[in-house]
This record gives structure tokens, C-alpha cells and sequence, in this order.
């Protein structure tokens, strides 16, 4: 039962990634059966991949203005950061407690970076570009010699961290730099193992030819006087450290949620427990926190909503196909499909692998992006061009 006379109303909670696909997609497959309202507290969209490429001055942080992109899908974009959900009411609150009704609720709220390996330069992305900018100058200057780049254990996305070291190796590479030392320290049991065989054995290539060391099986703990505590293991010498964030989800009042205020919810993105609620992308309590699923997921979410609305489609499950894209002096495309059963469908090659050959394969906000938004795609980040808010 609609809560509203008209056409059912779909509040998209989220203005990154799971939110934007979530309304392309919405709007693709169930063209106009449904009003689309995107509820986020930014004005913009923060295209993140490219954050790594900053400080070489290769890429920057793309942005797009999130009305322009709801206005170009028929949707609605309105300020406001999600608080509580109301089920019974069928409406939410936000932080300025306003209120906002829906009939299906899409949370795409993502999750929080937070720090991991305490003493290190923890990189979140665009907000700390600056301070590893300042290390490439401090690797310069010779003040620092020896940077382990360090992957906690837990929930994270490790992609950047490579990206980092290869790029960091391409710059002392040209700066004419052989006496800096770069290490990976991770608890992986191969460099991207996730990605599968083929994949990680060219990253460890890769890795082996620029001359970057790897410690494989081994948890940072915390860096102090010079020195990188690793579990197990003795501790790793370093000048300076560079650390991802281990992320953290969202507490949402009324929303089920894990003990790190991740949400759970079933293959077609249904919260568990809470009628026409659903959620998409790192906030989900889905382990690899990556903008390609994240975008799977609101694909799945947008098919089940476009169903019940009445369009002509058979949703599909989430049915997870990791797809990287690794900056560093070339790109290397790595794929592997995460479902079980098909045995190791890993793949690499510096050939695009998917199309348009973005950072976050996306299915649908990919092309909407390329087309009515100004970002070219290039093979490399240097080639790709920000948008200008109207
Ligand atoms: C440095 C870096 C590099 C990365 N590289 C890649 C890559 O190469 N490829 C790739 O696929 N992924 C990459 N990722 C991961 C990718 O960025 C994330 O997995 C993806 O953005 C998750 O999408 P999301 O929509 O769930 O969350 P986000 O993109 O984080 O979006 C969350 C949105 O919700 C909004 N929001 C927050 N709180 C509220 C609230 N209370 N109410 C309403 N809205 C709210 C935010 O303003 C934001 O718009 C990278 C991440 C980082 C940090």
C-alpha cells in the first residue's frame, strides 16, 4: 500500500556511489513508475579513486554537483544526513529534524574511515593529500629514506595502498631517488589476494620489478620511534609510515545493525526486518568495501524496487565481480568474480577489462558520468577532466 496517492516515492539516503547508481539505475529500468528523492548532506559528489594520483599531480579528485545529476535523471536532491527510520511511519529524520516520507527507502550512507595503525600517516583519501604530498617532498629533500606503507587488519579496501607505493616508486624512479627503501606490510597472504591468482601474481611482479618490498601474513600494529610493531613478527624499520583506515558503519536509529553499525541485508539489498527499507555500498555489512559492488548492490536494490513497482524485469541477485583498476606508471586491470564455485576466474592485463574503463565500475552511473557530466575517460588518471559545478 502506497503511502502516498501517485507514483511510489523512493528516498535514496546517500550521495556517493550506491546512491547515484542506485538512481540511474532506478530510473533506467523503471523509467517513470517511480519519484526518485536523493537525501544527502553535501552538495556534491566526490569521485574518491583518483585522491591516490593527487599528490604525483597525475589526477585529482573529481566532483560533481549532486542536483545537476538528480535534475539530468528525473530525481530530486534534497540536504539532510540520515538519523533515524521511522518503518511504521514510513518516513525518516534527519540531523535538523526534518522529515522525510518514502514508500521504498534506499540507505547508501557509506562508512567512516577511521585510524587503524596509530602513530601513521592514516590516508582517507582527499583529505590527506596534502600531508603525503609533503612526504613526497620530505623523500626529496632525503629527511625521509624508508616508507612502509602499512594495510591494517579488518574492514578496508586495500587498492589504495598499492596505488600509493607504485606511484610513490614511479616518482623516486624519475626524480632520479635509489636510495629510498619502500615496503608493504600487509596481513595479506599475497599482494591483492582477493583478486585471485592471476591478478595478485602480476601485482607481486609488478611490485618485485619497481623494487618494492612486501611483507606478507603480518598485522601493523603501531608505529613508534622509528620503528613499525608487526604481529607476528620483529618490528619493520621505518621513517615514515603511510596507513589505510579501517572503516566503520553508520549508526542509524531503527535500522538492525552488526557491533560496528554495519547493515545486513539479503541478496536483493532488503534490510533484514524492515519492510521496503534497503540498503547498498559500505554501509552493507558485505566484507569488501569497494565502489564497483557497492554500485552491484544498488543494482540489485534498484531491480527489486522497479519490480514492485510494476516495470517488466526479473531482479538478479548481488552477485559479486571485483573489477581494479591499479594506478601507477601504466594501469593494470584486475577482475575476478567473488561468488563461489566457478573456481579462480581471476584476470589481468593492461587491456581495459570493462567498459567505460573507469576506477569504480559502475553500470549504470558509469556511462551517465561520460555522458552528462564532463568526465572523459583516459587510460591513465592524468586524462581525466574534473566537472565544473553550474
Ligand atoms: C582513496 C580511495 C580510493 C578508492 N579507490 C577505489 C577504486 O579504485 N575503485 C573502486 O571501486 N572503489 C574505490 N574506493 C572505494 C569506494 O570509494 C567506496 O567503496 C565507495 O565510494 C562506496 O560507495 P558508497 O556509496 O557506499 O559510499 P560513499 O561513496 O562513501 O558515499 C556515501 C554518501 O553518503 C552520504 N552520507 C553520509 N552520511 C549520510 C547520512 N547520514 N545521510 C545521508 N547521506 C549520508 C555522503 O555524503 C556520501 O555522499 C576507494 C576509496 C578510497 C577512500
Amino acid at each position: 500500500m502506497l503511502r502516498t496517492g501517485g507514483r511510489p516515492h523512493v528516498l535514496i539516503a546517500g550521495g556517493g556511489v550506491a546512491a547515484l547508481e542506485a538512481m540511474v539505475a532506478l530510473r533506467r529500468i523503471g523509467e517513470e513508475r517511480v519519484d526518485i528523492e536523493l537525501l544527502s548532506p553535501d552538495l556534491d559528489f566526490f569521485y574518491r579513486p583518483l585522491s591516490v594520483a593527487e599528490p604525483f599531480g597525475v589526477g585529482e579528485v573529481l566532483r560533481f554537483d549532486l542536483a545537476t545529476l538528480a535534475r539530468g535523471c528525473g530525481a530530486k536532491h534534497s540536504l539532510g544526513a540520515l538519523v533515524a527510520v521511522y518503518p511504521e511511519e514510513r518516513c525518516v529524520r534527519t540531523s535538523r529534524n526534518a522529515t522525510f516520507g518514502y514508500d521504498a527507502l534506499v540507505i547508501a550512507v557509506g562508512a567512516r574511515p577511521r585510524e587503524a595503525v596509530r602513530g601513521a600517516l592514516t590516508f582517507r583519501g582527499e583529505a590527506d593529500v596534502g600531508l603525503f604530498g609533503a612526504l613526497l617532498g620530505d623523500l626529496d629533500d632525503g629527511h625521509v629514506r624508508r616508507v612502509v606503507f602499512a594495510l591494517p587488519g579488518g574492514v578496508t579496501w586495500p587498492l589504495p595502498l598499492y596505488e600509493l607505493a607504485l606511484l610513490t616508486a614511479g616518482h623516486l624512479a624519475r626524480e632520479g631517488n635509489s636510495a629510498a627503501e619502500l615496503r608493504i606490510v600487509t596481513p595479506e597472504h599475497a599482494p591483492l589476494a582477493l583478486l585471485g591468482g592471476e591478478a595478485s601474481e602480476a601485482v607481486t611482479a609488478l611490485l618485485a620489478d619497481r623494487g618494492i618490498g612486501v611483507s606478507t601474513s603480518t598485522y601493523p600494529d603501531e608505529f613508534e620511534d622509528g620503528e613499525l610493531k608487526v604481529v607476528p613478527g620483529t618490528p619493520v624499520p621505518a621513517d615514515v609510515v603511510v596507513a589505510l583506515p579501517r572503516l566503520r558503519g553508520v549508526p542509524l536509529a531503527g535500522v538492525p545493525r552488526d557491533e560496528d553499525f554495519f547493515v545486513s541485508t539479503d541478496s536483493s539489498g532488503r534490510v533484514a526486518g524492515l519492510d521496503d527499507v534497503f540498503a547498498a555500498g559500505d554501509i552493507t555489512t558485505f566484507p569488501v568495501k569497494q565502489g564497483g559492488l557497492a554500485a552491484q548492490q544498488a543494482d540489485a536494490v534498484a531491480e527489486a524496487i522497479a519490480a514492485w513497482a510494476g516495470a517488466p524485469v526479473s531482479p538478479r541477485p548481488f552477485d559479486p565481480v571485483l573489477r581494479a583498476l591499479l594506478l601507477g606508471d601504466s594501469p593494470l586491470y584486475l577482475r575476478t568474480e567473488l561468488g563461489g564455485g566457478r573456481g579462480d576466474t581471476s584476470t589481468a592485463g593492461d587491456e581495459a577489462l570493462w567498459w567505460p574503463p573507469a576506477k569504480i565500475a559502475a553500470r549504470y552511473l558509469g556511462p551517465y558520468l561520460a555522458e552528462h557530466a564532463g568526465l572523459a575517460y583516459g587510460p591513465a588518471a592524468g586524462s581525466a577532466h574534473s566537472s565544473r559545478r553550474p
